[in-house]
């Protein structure tokens, strides 16, 4: 089907099906620290690899990609649920049409307002916009309502800077109306890029349509969007077959429009209410090998940011955070009103209940600087501009310091006094470590004076 070649990705399955040689493994690492990719052939070799030295070989690889490309941030937000209603039937999600499990909600303008305060007062400065594919009456309109409704909101010294939106494909026509609305990314996982599993697992509704659902991006790009995220649902089919397709689908983004996408989330299947198909995945995939998959991700795409949600475990988020992650969401609820009260059904069981303070805390206890940073997005530095600074490392130099901004607002805003204490420590290595050059050393101390002093929102 179109840019998703089913015949040679088989065929290409079916030549890599032996444990690989160790040279033939260390020359792709080695060419993985070039940070310029590695390529199908490449990918299926390291998909091979079982041998525990050769593994340890390859993380090592992509904490190396990992820390050359983003350095020690680790970019935090959280998904705000406005609507559970929905038209589909995809046998793994509770929200699926037929569920009467399910308690049904679409939350009003109000309540949407209510969840950001709450989020907002926790710290949060990024939100992912989250829907079911059904709107209340006045129909699609009501996500770019609620997108509106979410940055009116304000606390003292607060406001949400940037919104992600995952919510069903749109046309051309719509993805303009969406893209007016000033949000970040438009994100969407295919799933499976696996056809015949594709139809199985999505009977009914709009979502039926898999190649409506594949050309998403395109019809997203065409109508002015410069970041977009795509993903796999791991869990439906085998997960190989799925790296290979969705890296087929990264080239066949960049040789149409010259971009490849902003983010790739893992979405790992999860229990769900009412969906029995999610209780027992058809493929289900290891700890093991989920690592594998993040850290040969990192390094055949180096560029783009790896989302983890908290579908994970704290366990497995820390585990998988050196291996390639650049963002994890944190303290979410699946639920529609989920922040500030608990009135309908979740969409599934999260891994990772803790709030976001708990979080932050452990987050830094490894060595890494949480950022709610929205600079790039702000200052334009979207698509192609964000990948020329990414590609070769570049990016770095500005996210370290917004980092800094950003988690020193919340040592101030939020954290209580055990964590001022470590974030200052770990700011200040930070600044003494990694910000070597002087004029953006002072640049970066004299910030942090004016956020002690009450500025907010400060970045380059
Ligand atoms: N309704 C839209 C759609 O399906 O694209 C957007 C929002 S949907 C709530 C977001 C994502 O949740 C889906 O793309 C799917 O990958 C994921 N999801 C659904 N059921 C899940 C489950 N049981 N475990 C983990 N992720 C799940
Ligand atoms: Fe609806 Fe999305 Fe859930 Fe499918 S995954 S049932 S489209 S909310």
């Amino acid at each position: 089907m179109l840019f998703i070649d089913h015949g040679r990705i088989c065929e290409r399955i079916a030549r890599h099906h032996a444990a690989p040689s160790p040279q033939q493994v260390r020359d792709i690492l080695a060419k993985a620290r070039e940070l310029r990719g590695i390529d199908a052939d490449e990918v299926l070799v390291l998909c091979r690899v079982v041998d525990n030295d050769l593994l340890e070989e390859l993380f090592s690889t992509a904490r190396f990609v990992k820390q050359q490309i983003y350095g020690n941030r680790l970019v935090l937000f959280a998904p705000l649920y406005v609507s559970n209603l929905c038209a589909n039937e995809c046998l793994y999600c509770a929200f699926r049409k037929s569920n009467t499990l399910v308690r049904r909600k679409a939350l009003s303008q109000e309540e949407i307002a209510r969840e950001t305060e709450v989020l907002l007062h926790q710290g949060h400065k990024r939100i992912l916009l989250v829907a079911g594919e059904a709107y209340p009456a006045e129909g699609i309109s009501y996500i770019f309502r609620s997108i509106e409704t979410i940055y009116k909101v304000t606390i003292p010294r607060a406001r949400i800077r940037r919104i992600n939106v995952n919510i069903a494909p749109l046309s051309v026509e719509e993805f303009r109306e969406l893209h007016a609305c000033k949000i970040g990314t438009y994100q969407l996982f295919q799933e499976t890029y696996h056809e015949p599993t594709y139809r199985k697992l999505h009977p009914r509704g709009p979502k039926a349509d898999y190649e409506y659902r594949l050309t998403a991006m395109d019809r997203a790009f065409t109508a002015g969007f410069d970041d977009v995220g795509i993903g796999i649902l791991f869990g439906l089919y085998d997960w190989r077959y799925e790296v290979l397709a969705l890296l087929s689908h990264i080239e066949h983004l960049e040789k149409t429009f010259g971009i490849g996408p902003h983010t790739i989330s893992v979405p790992r299947l999860e229990p769900a209410e009412g969906a029995p198909l999610s209780m027992c995945p058809p493929f289900p995939v290891s700890d093991d090998a989920f690592k594998k998959i993040i850290a040969i991700l990192r390094l055949a795409v180096p560029y783009t940011g790896i989302i983890l949600s908290t579908r994970e475990t704290p366990s497995m988020r820390r585990e998988s955070l050196s291996l390639g992650v650049s963002q994890i969401s944190a303290g979410s609820r699946t639920n529609p009103g989920g922040y500030s009260s608990t009135s309908s059904s979740e969409q599934f069981s999260l891994g990772d209940t803790r709030p976001l303070l708990e979080v932050i805390k452990d987050i830094v206890a490894q060595g890494y600087i949480p950022s709610f940073c929205t600079a790039c997005y702000r200052l334009g530095r979207v698509g192609k501009d964000f990948m020329e600074l990414a590609k070769p490392g570049l990016i770095k130099k500005h996210c370290l310091p917004n980092a800094i901004f950003t988690f020193a607002e919340y040592l101030e805003d939020f954290a209580d006094n055990d964590l001022k204490n470590r974030g200052n420590t770990l700011i200040d290595t930070m600044i003494t470590m990694d910000i070597d050059t002087d004029p953006l050393r002072s640049k970066v101390r004299e910030n942090l004076q004016k956020i002690a002093a009450g500025e907010r929102d400060l970045y380059f």
